[in-house]
């Protein structure tokens, strides 16, 4: 059984998650606009991503016979100044939940509670991915700066984005 700390915190988690979802789903709206439709199908099938290591955190909690709460989600932001902008935005907001789950793990170490240490972990390799992807991104946009025509290889290359299995 999880302590009630660990499970309140693990709950927070699911709001984080799902607040990622509503983010990157906010900045491909904002890509349509823009006519950027290969950077908005990267960013909503990261939102899809982010509902899914939400749910994660659902079955967890629910696993192990806690009681799963779903809180407020705030509205995310929805103007954007350029496609350089949300990339910076997704790697500074990544990096913001791998601290979150770095202080989940923390506090499972502290409590000894091994099943969701493992479980964790699996969510700490995937934040790695996460940052990575969105750093080589903000990388790749630095370097092609304000040409149009860069620019646009890029959104084609983000509309080859295919869903990922899970
Ligand atoms: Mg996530």
């Amino acid at each position: 059984m999880l302590s009630k700390t660990l499970v309140s915190e693990l709950n927070e988690q699911i709001k984080h998650e799902f607040y990622s979802a509503y983010y990157y789903l906010s900045m491909a709206a904002w890509c349509e606009t823009e006519h950027l439709s290969g950077a908005s199908n990267f960013f909503k099938l990261q939102a899809r991503e982010e509902c899914g290591h939400a749910m994660k955190f659902y079955a967890y909690i629910s696993d192990q016979g806690g009681q799963v709460e779903l809180k407020a989600i705030e509205a995310p932001k929805r103007d954007f100044k350029s496609l350089l902008e949300t990339f910076e935005l997704s790697l500074e907001h990544e990096k913001f939940v791998t601290k979150r789950i770095y202080g989940l793990m923390d506090l499972a170490h502290q409590e000894k509670e091994y099943a969701t240490i493992s479980f964790l972990r699996l969510l700490v390799d995937e934040q790695v991915e996460e940052e990575s992807s969105m750093d080589k991104m903000v990388k790749k946009l630095k370097l092609v700066g304000k040409d149009g025509a860069g620019l646009l290889f890029i959104d084609g290359q983000l509309g080859q984005r295919a869903a990922s299995e899970d």
